[in-house]
């Protein structure tokens, strides 16, 4: 039977350019420009390597976000994913981490799956624990931080380093695991890649559609709040030192008065 690998991609402000806050303090979306969340390509990555050491296999890409989350989806698509899955709803503005993990998670019942592939984090928002979290949604186990990751007879197996020890971990499919930036490069679409990718299904979905109701999402639904923001106070240019004998008392006292030394 094909291995169903699901991977969930990310559309995110462009951290290059200039963000700024709507009003009521969620993140304004339509005032930058969006791409494939970089970390997420390495998702995509070891699901087209997984893909092509197994018998038989088909990759879908899936996002919950706006419209213009569609670039994602084919960038994802032209990188050699087989369809993708965009959930996209006027509700879904101010959702966080819960409610994104329970569109997800349903989006993916919806889909059937045996292996979800997620990043280690979004650029943006860079909480790292929606895959734990979506695991916990499907009743699946979760392996996470993977800088290795391979499937073998039904298993899932990973390597995850961390600063002491790297550990083997595996866990019977399905289950959600998600890959670090060590996981190796993500390839670059080719012009073939590109020019099929158009031709690959998108399947919209909305909240309807995965039977969830409005107030579960959205700043209604959302476990968390913004208060207040601020912007960052403009640089200054700084203190200058200038060394006439006394530049290094000078350096020493400014260092104190920051409470350096
Ligand atoms: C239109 C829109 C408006 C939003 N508004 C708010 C808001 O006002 N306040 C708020 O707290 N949050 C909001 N969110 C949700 C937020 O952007 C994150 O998706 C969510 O909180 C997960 O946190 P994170 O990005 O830090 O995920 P992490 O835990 O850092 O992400 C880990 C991995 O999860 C997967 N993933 C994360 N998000 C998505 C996604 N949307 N689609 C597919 N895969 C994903 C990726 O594989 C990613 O690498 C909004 C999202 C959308 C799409």
């Amino acid at each position: 039977m094909s291995l169903r690998i699901v991977v969930c991609v990310k559309y995110v402000p462009d951290a290059t350019g200039d963000r700024h806050f709507a009003d009521d303090l969620t993140v304004d979306r339509d005032d930058v420009d969006g791409l494939l969340s970089e970390l997420d390509e390495y998702a995509v990555e070891q699901a087209l390597q997984i893909a092509e050491e197994a018998d038989d296999a088909e990759i879908t890409v899936l996002t919950v976000g706006p419209e213009d989350a569609k670039d994602a989806l084919r960038k994802a698509l032209s990188m050699g994913a087989d369809k993708a899955v965009h959930v996209e709803d006027d509700d879904l503005h101010g959702t966080d981490v819960m409610g994104t993990s329970l569109v997800l998670a349903k989006a993916i019942e919806k889909t059937g799956y045996d292996l979800v592939i997620c990043g280690m984090a979004s650029t943006d928002g860079t909480m790292g624990v929606l895959p734990a979290i979506l695991a916990e949604r499907l009743n699946v186990p979760q392996v996470t931080l993977l800088s290795e990751v391979s499937v073998e007879d039904g298993t899932v197996k990973g390597r995850r380093d961390g600063d002491t020890a790297s550990e083997q971990l595996e866990a019977a499919l399905p289950a959600v695991v998600s890959v670090t930036d060590q996981s190796g490069e993500a390839r670059y679409p080719s012009f073939k890649g590109i020019m099929a990718a158009k031709k690959k299904p998108v399947e919209a979905l909305e909240l309807d559609d995965l039977d969830i109701d409005a107030d579960e999402v959205g700043l209604e639904g959302a476990w968390t709040k913004v208060d207040s923001a601020a912007e960052r106070p403009a640089r200054t240019a700084g203190t200058i030192v200038k060394d006439e004998g006394e530049g290094g008392k000078q350096l020493a006292e400014f260092l104190a008065s920051q409470k350096f030394i």
